[in-house]
């Protein structure tokens, strides 16, 4: 099937607006085993609309188009691409009714330019919005383009997503026969580059699965597709060894979640105390549903000052060690975890740029974890700009709590 995605606004051709539906997109068609052969953002402009959409019409048996459903002027795709079909217009009762009863529920009557929204090329079918008052379209088989389909979306993220998961989703699957699995493998502490090539011999034994390498800031994740889940079974039972203490979880969830999911499970808690991630890792953790199981809260930690009034360290002390300096990443792991009384306390300080600082070279990171059997530290250099520095920093502060603690 080839499968073309049409982003429509004039705001995704400018610095102001990603096109972030179309990657959502692309993602959730390599869930299905499938992939966009071809993608483009377009304004709103009949013209290049109506241009681009006769091209799509000859080379896709998909299209895909998000954005432009909805009352306004420059809301125009469903009517371009009736115009391009030759299809009339006709108001579809359902969605009359269905903004009518949105409108009505808010206590306001619909402006009038609202009722173009009800409005349905012949012989398309209506994708109900229940949490706008766009309705998408689903057109099968339009007039001269027999095996070709047409789908239509709102821009709106949320409401695109809501539609794409109810309604579109699974008509795309039925289309697509054998049901698809996902082998989802997270691994942390090891550069892509080296796991690559650490799993080379394992993964050529299983080359009939489609296998894709998703590297981030913060972990890798390992996806392998196939049809026969006993297939993905045996991946998963030969990966396991391979990637031994690296591996983080299989299926859902990353390494934030593997970790609190990990210390609930033993009734354990944790307490953090932040210099250079500014209160990130509180941040990931608190994202987290039921994190207050197992998260106590902590301090972020910026300045010295911060640090001997907020946690207790010793001015002196922490003025000869440095802030950013192992000594001082251990002192914020115990005092952090002593002040709330967690099994666990996390203390991270370093230098995330742009300049020098003290003595630190920028990307100079140590983290420190406190627990039941003394503390343990780790000192790196990381390259990359501010977040970077943070968001892995971030990571490996995790990690070191995983693999000690021995979670998993
Ligand atoms: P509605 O009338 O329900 O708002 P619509 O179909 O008319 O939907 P647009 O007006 O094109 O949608 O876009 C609505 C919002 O969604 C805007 O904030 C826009 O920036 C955002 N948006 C549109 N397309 C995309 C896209 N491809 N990726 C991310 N955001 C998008």
């Amino acid at each position: 099937m080839r499968i073309e995605c049409i982003a429509i606004g004039t705001e995704l051709l400018t610095t102001r607006r990603l096109d972030t539906n179309s990657v959502w997109l692309g993602e959730r068609l390599a869930s299905l085993g499938l992939a966009f052969h071809r993608k483009t953002a377009v304004g709103d402009s009949h013209e290049d609309l109506a241009a681009l959409f006769r091209e799509a019409l000859t080379r896709s048996d998909l299209i895909l188009t998000t954005g432009g459903l909805g009352p306004t002027f420059d809301d125009f795709t469903k009517e371009c691409f009736a115009e391009v079909l030759g299809a009339e217009l006709r108001e579809d009762a359902q969605s009359r009714e269905d903004m009518l009863a949105f409108y009505a529920a808010r206590k306001r009557v619909p402006p009038a330019s609202n009722f173009k929204q009800a409005l349905l090329p012949e012989g398309a079918e209506a994708l109900r919005n229940p949490v706008g008052t766009a309705p998408g379209v689903w057109w099968e088989n339009p007039k001269g383009h027999p095996g070709v389909r047409i789908v239509m979306m709102p821009g709106v993220p949320r409401e695109m997503k809501r539609m794409w998961e109810d309604q579109v989703e699974p008509r795309l699957r039925a289309l697509a026969g054998t049901p698809t699995h996902t082998l989802r493998m997270v691994v942390a502490g090891v550069p892509e580059s080296a796991l690559d090539e650490r799993i080379r011999a394992v993964r050529e034994r299983h080359s009939h699965l489609d296998w894709t390498i998703l590297a981030s800031l913060t972990q890798v994740e390992l996806l392998a597709r196939g049809s026969d889940p006993a297939a993905l079974e045996a991946a998963r039972a030969d990966f396991q060894p391979v990637l031994g203490e690296d591996l983080v979880g299989v299926g859902e969830g990353n390494l934030e979640d593997a970790v609190l999911a990990g210390l609930k499970a033993r009734g354990e808690t944790l307490a953090v105390a932040e210099s250079v991630t500014g209160g990130l890792l509180a941040s990931r953790l608190t994202a987290i549903p039921g994190a207050s199981e197992v998260f106590l809260g902590g301090a972020t930690v910026y300045s010295a000052k911060a640090k001997v009034a907020l946690l207790g360290l010793d001015a002196a002390q922490l003025a000869q060690d440095g802030t950013v300096s192992e000594a001082t990443s251990r002192e914020l792991a115990e005092k952090v975890r002593a002040r709330l009384g967690a099994a666990w306390g996390l203390g991270i300080t370093g230098n995330a740029g742009p300049s020098a600082e003290g003595g630190a070279p920028v990307g100079a990171l140590f983290i420190a974890l406190a627990g039941p059997e003394g503390t343990v530290s780790k000192a790196l250099t990381i390259p990359g700009d501010r977040v970077d520095v943070q968001l892995r920093g971030m990571a490996w502060a995790l990690d070191l709590l995983r693999r000690v603690s021995r979670i998993g």
